[in-house]
């Protein structure tokens, strides 16, 4: 039997199933334990220093702990924890990003995807650099400056060399005033030597989702394809980092197994990493299985209410509060409204989840992967965002300015974010508010901006923040950065 250890580089020690086991008995046994609980929540809360605030994280026994707990009360300290943590330290900020599906060939058996090799019903596309190219520029002409791009796994269609190929491509287009400046990346789990190869492509975060962390299930749910190998996939965020990638991104599938188990597996995955590489995941999505061709979300026993999701979104804010959380548009407004205040830090916009969907005037359906329940515009959600008080921000600065893996956590903990990722986002906000806002839009916007600006902490940053969204705003000068 596999023993954990949180710093071991092999899948089932890291990810323990008895210690996952173990967890949730403990978390069954002490979840009407009531002073123990407050105590966890008291070590869970954002503490203020003559820098700026400090938080301490919890163990995975401890934020599962939180998770079992059911008194209303309890669940409504969590969530104003939650609260407090994404004030101190995303502040009101919300980054935005987009997807952009390059092929859905794919030679997995993944049971709740519509890719999966057996969906012979399923439009298979692929873009020419070509159509790329106008993607980019649909996706330019919105706004947008970060993607995510995604594809299935494809040897022969889509090797590594066409994902390489794609990234040069989209960095490469400048439509007007447009350009992508931050390119992530959701492809399946590779070899070092690749991860090494994206990493001099220039990518941001490498993304895989776990999917989940639960090995029998995983084994069923992936029964055919080079996915199928669970250690191969757990084990790829170590191989990204040895490759040289310093910011990855997790995620669960929820829906397709027990919530409470993927919890502890997506907590005690942070661990390991922190553990082995000194850094914790930048990113942790929480994706929903959702409807879509050939698949019912109804054939997975594990659906979560918006309810659980909520707390088990607050939960893993207080588990790692220095992590960055994003939703994308398989979930709709209000779903997005409600997590957006518990610790989501960002969100898709104006997505099409089809390949080639951006240059099509009608959302097309034949080859999307989930259906998406968030329909507006990119412009609908930046207004939408303002009037919930969120700062829309279409940043990118922190690496490109080197920030990344624990240089961009020590930002976030020495309490620098607010002369820093602030003026960013009010700076980028104005460049979309210039070059592609609705009317109304830039109205609003621009009494964000000078609302905003009074809260940049030194006086000297402000001034040149000031200065430059002047610039953007009477003149072609942009990406001004911190
Ligand atoms: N092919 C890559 C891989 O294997 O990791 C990643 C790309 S895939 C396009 C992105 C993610 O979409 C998957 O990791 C999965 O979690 C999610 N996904 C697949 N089917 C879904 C569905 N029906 N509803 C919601 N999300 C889904």
């Amino acid at each position: 039997m596999a023993v954990y250890d949180p710093a071991s580089l092999k899948a089932e020690e890291f990810i323990n199933h008895e210690e996952i086991l173990e967890t949730l008995e403990y978390a069954e046994r002490n979840k009407d334990n009531k002073p123990l609980i407050l105590e966890i929540l008291e070590k869970a809360r954002p503490v203020k220093n003559d820098r700026g605030c400090t938080c301490r994280g919890l163990s995975h026994r401890e934020a599962s702990l939180l998770l079992a707990a059911s008194d209303p009360e309890i669940r409504q300290k969590i969530y104003s924890i939650a609260e407090e943590i994404k004030q101190a330290f995303y502040g009101n900020r919300i980054v935005m990003f987009a997807p952009l599906y390059l092929s859905n060939y794919c030679v997995n058996g993944c049971l709740y995807c519509p890719y999966h090799l057996k969906n012979k019903h399923i439009l298979r596309k692929k873009l020419s650099q070509e159509e790329i190219r106008q993607e980019v520029i649909a996706l330019q002409n919105m706004g947008h400056k970060r993607l995510a791009i995604e594809a299935g796994e494809d040897p022969v269609n889509n090797p590594i060399e066409y994902i390489l190929d794609s990234i040069k491509t989209i960095y490469s287009v400048h439509h007007k005033n447009g350009d992508i400046r931050r390119v992530n990346v959701n492809i399946a789990a590779t070899t070092v030597e690749n991860y090494r190869k994206l990493k001099d492509a220039g990518i941001g975060t490498y993304i895989l989702f776990q999917e989940t962390y639960h090995k029998e299930s995983y084994l069923k749910l992936h029964p055919t394809g080079p996915k199928h190998d669970y250690d191969y996939h757990t084990e790829a965020m170590d191989r990204a980092m040895e490759g040289g990638i310093d910011d990855v991104g997790l995620g669960v599938l929820f829906g397709l197994e027990l919530y409470k188990y993927e919890f502890v597996g997506l907590i005690m995955h942070a661990e390991h990493l922190e553990a082995v590489h000194g850094v914790g995941p930048h990113t942790i999505s929480v994706p929903r299985v959702k409807k879509a061709d050939d698949i019912d979300p109804d054939d997975f026993d594990n659906g979560i209410s918006d309810e659980t999701f909520a707390h088990i979104t607050a939960c893993i804010r207080l588990a790692v509060p220095y992590t960055g959380m994003i939703i994308s548009t398989r979930e709709n407004r209000a779903v997005r409204e409600r997590l957006l205040r518990l610790g989501i830090s960002q969100i898709s916009g104006g997505s099409r989840t089809s390949v080639g969907g951006y240059t099509e005037e009608e959302r097309p359906h034949d080859t999307e992967q989930f259906d998406v329940s968030d329909q507006r515009s990119l412009d609908e959600v930046v207004s939408w965002l303002m009037d919930n008080d969120h700062i829309p921000s279409f940043c990118t600065a922190c690496y490109r300015e080197g920030r990344t893996g624990d240089r961009f956590m020590a930002l976030c903990k020495n309490g620098q974010i607010l002369n820093c990722c602030h003026p960013n986002a009010l700076m980028t906000l104005a460049e979309y508010l210039e070059d592609y806002a609705s009317i109304d839009t830039k109205k609003k916007g621009y009494e964000m901006i000078e609302r905003e600006l009074k809260n940049i902490p030194n006086e000297k940053t402000r001034a040149i923040a000031k200065s430059h969204i002047e610039d953007i705003r009477t003149s072609n000068r942009r990406d001004f950065r911190f």
